[in-house]
């Protein structure tokens, strides 16, 4: 059976990765019919500022499948990532990242069976790229994450652990300082984990992750997380296991997968036909898994790691970590004898967490359920107001407190989060960025917009307000964070 998948050259080295990748899948008998198509530095250079034309999209929603090489996100013609583009426009919301131990490839863990995968969120958190220069020194990013964005990357975790016969999927948020945000990630975690009761929940805190996978990576078994924690941990994942040259990825949506290396264009080294292309043959090998083509994916990893285990054929990276630059094989010349190597076998396995098929399962995924939760008795019960104006925080206070009636009170002023009206702390170094919280008047009582449009206008007519946010109670749960010292 022949397949369609649309290949995405890319820029930098880009071209010469993905031309190893499509001569090393051709060479393993698989059947594809490639629709070349561009992205990138010369989409921006054209004036395109998604770096993303329609026809590729076009392709891609043909296909179901691509397979891309990196893409620069050139400063001056476009602002956004053509990458993140990609990604948004297919929602292909699980990153995966295998972090595994490759024969052949020195890492400082040699020999302690390192073999986890992280699964990154992909599309929400700081990544939906929401900011505002609040004030003209105060930049502000919104943190998105959503109930049902948490509950698609999370059951993709768990699924994954279990057609992989993984034991444990590690949670790693900051839960602990963004109660809201991550803690909404960890909750959904928390309800789910009891679904799948072959597998043992467990919930660390991110910077303790980072922590533990720089001392015992090999304890780690699947990792899943939200999407800055992912992209930097999922960075370090590589690192652990010898580094950019070897890191595979996939960006799995519900209609669409893409698969590209870890790395970028590494613009110094490009046409010069020196890179390492493992990494991009190692996420085609993701890819053929993907298609429904295990054996041609098993026949090229094989050949990938009896290559780099033999180390006859060796790329510039990794022969300058050797110390012997002079022995460096080219990008052609490493994937001819990865070529050559098709059909053998490595001689050393190392130990492999997984028991089940390698990840991601061929079969097309289910539209899986998201479930609705009973949203409780929603109450209004007062305002944010941020605004901006110099000097200390008491004339700011004592301005709001005396034009918030009738309706409202000045609950406090904050800056950066922590109070600074009324009980202003001396120590506090203050910026021209202030959140005013305001309460109705009448202890506990509910507010209304009209009331909150009122005291924007009062606001209005003594200082700048940026912006405003409601503050809500589902139930009696609080739907805001309390400032630092309230
Ligand atoms: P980079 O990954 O391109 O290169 C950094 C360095 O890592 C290189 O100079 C090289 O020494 C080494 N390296 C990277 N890949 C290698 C390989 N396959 N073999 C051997 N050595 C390798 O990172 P950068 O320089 O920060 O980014 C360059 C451009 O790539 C930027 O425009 C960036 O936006 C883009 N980028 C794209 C992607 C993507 O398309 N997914 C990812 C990262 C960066």
């Amino acid at each position: 059976m022949s397949h369609r998948v649309t290949l995405i050259p890319g820029d930098g080295v880009g071209p010469e990765v993905t031309l190893a990748a499509r001569r090393v899948i051709e060479a393993a008998g698989v059947a594809i019919e490639w629709e070349e198509a561009q992205a990138g530095a010369e989409v921006f250079k054209r004036g395109d500022t998604s770096g993303v034309p329609v026809e590729t999209a076009d392709s891609i929603a043909r296909t179901g499948v691509a397979l891309k090489g990196p893409l620069e996100t050139p400063v001056g013609f476009g602002e956004k990532s053509a990458n993140v583009t990609l990604r948004k426009l297919f929602e292909t919301y699980a990153n995966i990242r295998p972090a595994r131990q490759i024969p052949g490839v020195p890492t400082r863990y040699d020999g302690e069976g390192i073999d986890f995968i992280v699964v990154r969120e992909n599309i929400e958190d700081l990544y939906a790229g929401v900011e505002y220069l609040d004030s003209r020194d105060v930049a502000v990013a919104l943190k998105i994450i959503t109930r049902r964005g948490s509950e698609k990357i999370i059951r993709y975790a768990f699924e994954l652990a279990r057609r992989e016969g993984r034991r444990v999927v590690t949670c790693a948020t900051k839960a602990n300082i963004l109660k809201l945000s991550e803690g909404m990630f960890k909750r959904v975690f928390e309800e789910m984990a009891p679904e799948y009761p072959e597998i043992e929940p467990q919930h660390l805190i991110i910077d303790n992750v980072a922590h533990q996978m720089a001392k015992n990576p090999a304890q780690f078994d699947v990792i899943v997380t939200t999407n800055l924690a992912g992209d930097i941990i999922s960075d370090l994942a590589s690192g652990l296991v010898g580094g950019l040259g070897f890191a595979a990825s996939g960006n799995y949506g519900d209609t669409v997968a893409i698969f590209e290396a870890v790395h970028g264009s590494a613009p110094k080294y490009a046409g010069q036909n020196v890179i390492n292309p493992t990494a991009l043959i190692l996420s085609s090998v993701m890819m053929l898994r993907h298609i429904g083509e295990p054996e041609a994916a098993q026949r090229v990893e094989d050949a990938v790691f009896v290559t780099l285990e033999e180390g006859e054929a060796v790329t510039a990276d990794v022969a300058r970590q050797a110390g012997d630059v002079e022995r460096s094989t080219s990008t052609s010349g490493f994937s001819d004898a990865i070529i050559a190597n098709l059909g053998r076998a490595p001689s050393l396995r190392y130990p492999g967490k997984s028991k089940g098929a390698p990840a991601p399962s061929p079969e097309p995924r289910p539209r899986w359920v998201v479930r609705s939760v009973a949203v409780p008795d929603t109450r209004l019960i007062g305002v944010d107001v941020y605004t901006e104006q110099d000097g200390p925080a008491a004339p700011v206070g004592e301005a709001l407190q005396a034009i918030a009636g009738p309706e409202f009170k000045l609950l406090l002023v904050s800056a950066r989060g922590t109070v600074v009206y009324p009980a202003a702390n001396a120590s506090i170094d203050t910026v021209a960025w202030w959140r005013c919280r305001f309460v109705a008047a009448e202890d506990g009582a509910d507010v209304d917009d009209g009331a909150i449009l009122r005291l924007l206008d009062r606001i209005g007519q003594r200082m700048s307000w940026v912006h405003v946010q409601k503050l809500r109670l589902y139930g009696t749960e609080e739907g805001f964070t309390r400032a630092q010292g309230q």
